[in-house]
């Protein structure tokens, strides 16, 4: 059986309730990693303790450009908001920093606000030399911008849903390019194009659960069990052999996290 590592997971969402049965399940089965991701510093650190509970779950820490104003506001200020992060990523099992990056569907925090917090959160990075995961939604050109300003960052474009132009200069810079359900969505056509141009050491998939079910789950609450569709759409748009493609997604999860095993 072919194994896949979920590179973007909430399993501390509430749709999930007690998620501790669905996580053994899927590692009993076909699923031998995750990353469980945090938006801010409560769902960190709960991813963090989740994490803790299994041998292949690996956690990130970080602050959603969703939830830039209310971190802000809790902690009095950006640098403390960003700060009280810090012992969640000095710990073993946080592997990456993030979700981090700009939101201007939802704008749920000012822009100029998104983009001080996505600028600062990759200096540290830089500094921790751990991996970032950029959520862009409609922000393409402002993400790209920030991330040529910080030649030394590296990590993965989370839920691609750039051009294939855009791909490309991620690629030149040391991102990897992970896709979620998204990819085998009927209005797809522009994401199929993105993927085509990403060579099969750069590729990730995800879940993004409980959100993004993929075809034919679509609408169902997601989980790591159905990322094989994904992988399959994915699998087939770079020509490669379904157990081919697995086995070097889960190399390249353990390349960018920096898992030894
Ligand atoms: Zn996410």
């Amino acid at each position: 059986m072919s194994m896949l590592f979920d590179t973007h997971a909430h399993y501390t969402d509430e749709k999930f309730g007690n998620p501790t049965s669905l996580i053994d399940s899927l590692f009993r089965d076909d699923i031998c990693g995750i990353l469980c991701v945090g938006t801010d510093e409560k769902t960190s650190r709960d991813s963090l303790s989740l994490a803790k509970k299994y041998n292949n779950m690996y956690t990130a820490a970080g602050i959603h450009p969703h939830e830039c104003a209310a971190e802000s506001e809790k902690h009095g200020g950006m640098q403390e908001a960003i700060d009280a992060l810090l012992p969640l990523l000095s710990d073993e099992k946080t592997v990456a920093l993030g979700e981090i990056g700009l939101d201007y569907y939802y704008d749920f925090s000012p822009r100029q606000m998104q983009k001080e917090f996505f600028d600062a959160q990759i200096t540290l990075s830089e500094q921790l030399r751990l991996p970032i995961v950029i959520h862009d939604r409609e922000a393409h050109g402002d993400v790209l911008d920030i991330v040529k300003a910080h030649p030394d960052s590296f990590g993965i474009i989370h839920s691609c849903s750039c051009s294939a132009e855009h791909v490309k200069e991620f690629l030149k810079r040391n991102y990897f390019i992970s896709f979620s359900g998204s990819l085998t969505f009927k209005n797809a056509s522009k994401l199929l194009e993105a993927a085509k141009v990403v060579p099969i050491d750069r590729i990730l998939v995800e879940t993004d659960c409980p959100y993004l079910a993929p075809v034919p789950m679509r609408g169902k609450i997601n989980h790591s069990g159905y990322m094989k569709y994904t992988a399959q759409k994915a699998a087939e748009l770079l020509g490669v052999e379904y157990d081919e493609f697995c086995r070097r997604e889960v190399e390249n999860a353990h390349r960018i996290f920096n898992i030894k095993n």
